[in-house]
């Protein structure tokens, strides 16, 4: 989809805990190791340069972070999980409150998942998406940094980042903040995703026929 216009998100609130949040139509949630690109991700999205500031000014790095959207609908900022500096407090947290969130936030539709093009998935980034499958939240991934990675490198690197996360090519959307590949082409996916959750993975190869 071309010439999909920034996305209206605007900040609304940070909660710790799923219950304190407004109702929404239809949420799309952003999860992702620290320094993926989640908060240029989503400023990008918004052609704001200092939105996603919000969710990493103290005291909010570790909370549930809310962003308008449009028609009711609203996209949520997870705090970045892996982070070896945090205080180990905020280490434990992050996992029993975005757990009850992803759990409990019946409008939830969407989990987007950025993994860095960059480097790859992570143990980590491959653990969180064996969660959702096993808990059955529908997902996509995102892969980040496009940019960086250099175009000879390019065919393999979508290749094997797929493979890493158990996907198609095709259920892998690549975007670059800094150079905005993909990003108009992301912006319509997240419309489509908070209204109607993902179109269902597709398996990586058709199922064997059972003998007759
Ligand atoms: P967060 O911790 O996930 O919110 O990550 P940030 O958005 O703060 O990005 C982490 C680092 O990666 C920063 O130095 C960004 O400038 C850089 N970064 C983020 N997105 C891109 C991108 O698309 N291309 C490049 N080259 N760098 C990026």
């Amino acid at each position: 989809m071309s010439g999909v216009p920034p996305l209206p998100l605007r900040f609304v609130t940070s909660a710790s805990d799923v219950s304190t949040l407004p109702e929404s139509e239809g949420e799309m949630a952003f999860v992702g190791r620290s320094n993926v690109g989640k908060s240029s991700l989503v400023n990008a999205l918004a052609n704001r340069r200092q939105l996603a500031r919000v969710s990493k000014t103290p005291g909010r790095t570790q909370l549930i972070n809310l962003f308008s959207l449009h028609d009711g609908h609203t996209l949520v900022d997870l705090p970045g999980y892996g982070y070896a500096a945090a205080p180990k407090t905020e280490r434990r947290r992050w996992g029993p409150m975005t757990e009850r969130y992803l759990l409990e936030r019946s409008s939830l539709r969407c989990v987007g998942v950025l993994v860095d093009g960059e480097i790859g998935p992570t143990p980590l980034d491959t653990a969180v998406l064996d969660w959702l499958r096993d808990v059955e939240l529908g997902f996509r991934v995102i892969a980040t940094k496009f940019d960086k990675v250099k175009a000879s490198k390019r065919p393999k690197r979508r290749r094997d980042l797929a493979a890493g996360c158990g996907l198609l090519e095709s259920d892998v959307t690549w975007v670059s903040a800094s150079t905005g590949v993909n990003i108009e082409l992301l912006r319509g996916r997240i419309i489509e995703w908070t209204r109607d959750g993902p179109p269902p993975i597709r398996p990586l190869r058709s199922p064997t026929p059972t003998p007759r």
